[in-house]
């Protein structure tokens, strides 16, 4: 079974309706390869819209963040139940920015992996390492500290119904790709590591790469044997340049 190429939109803090108009206008007229999807993941308030102008089949609907809350006194949060109201197939958990900026451990981010898994929908699991950890060549030690507490809480098995993206935090956002081979064999030790745990299971997970990929450098990233797409920010924003990443992105034969 060949695993679905997923070419991935995190807005972040940023876009507006107008955004909106502009971006579902322009997925919707475009010609994607068999076997990719697209994933469009706003701002919480602009779900609804986006959810009402989206009309390709395989351009989907995500969001960025998730409680891992059922419902209550939660001020400020948005829970599953929510999301699910408008459209929402995927939600991006654990992004880097979650983890440095707001605090969020690995433990809570696996809690909001079984959230996302319990409600039917399919969880983004970000995971990467800084440059610091790169230079000391933790990379790995990094990745499986961060994938172990998900093994835990799911077991390996549910991640035949989970998403992986590798950002590395040192090319979020800055313009510096990790290289293809780097990104490859990255990639391919994620998947090893997830193998020790079940074969069978590791060659079903689809692998995004993130980290400053952009029309000029996603072919050969997305070509590697291990990457099976991307999740992108700055370039997402862009209608041209992202419409022109999905529809040149390549499904697996
Ligand atoms: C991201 O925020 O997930 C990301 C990959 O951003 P950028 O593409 O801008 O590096």
């Amino acid at each position: 079974m060949n695993r679905r190429t997923i070419v991935a939109a995190n807005w972040k803090m940023n876009g507006d309706l107008a955004l909106v108009e502009k971006m579902s206008a322009s997925l919707n007229q475009v010609q994607l390869d068999d076997n990719v999807d697209v994933v469009v993941c706003p701002s919480f308030p602009y779900l609804s819209a986006m959810a009402n102008k989206l009309t390709h089949k395989n351009i989907l609907l995500g969001a960025q963040n998730v409680s891992e809350q059922i419902s209550g006194a939660f001020t400020g949060e948005i829970s599953m139940t929510m999301l699910k109201e408008f459209s929402v197939n995927y939600v991006i958990v654990g992004h880097s920015e979650r983890r440095n900026l707001y605090k969020e451990s690995s433990v809570l981010i696996a809690r909001k992996v079984k959230t996302v898994l319990n409600a039917g929908l399919t969880p983004i699991l970000c995971i990467g390492e800084s440059a610091e950890e790169r230079t000391a060549e933790h990379t790995e030690v990094v990745l499986a500290a961060q994938l172990q507490p998900v093994i835990d809480e799911i077991g390996i098995e549910k991640f035949s119904e989970i998403v992986i993206a590798y950002e590395p935090v040192w090319a979020i956002g800055t313009g510096k790709t990790a290289s293809p081979e780097m990104a490859q064999a990255t990639h391919h030790f994620i998947r090893q590591f997830l193998a020790s745990n079940n074969a069978e299971i590791a060659h079903k997970v689809p692998l995004l790469y993130g980290g400053s990929v952009n029309a000029g450098n996603c072919e050969t990233l997305f070509a590697q044997t291990d990457i099976d797409g991307g999740l992108l920010g700055g370039a997402s924003l862009k209608v041209e340049e992202f419409t022109q990443i999905c529809s040149t992105t390549k499904g697996s034969i």
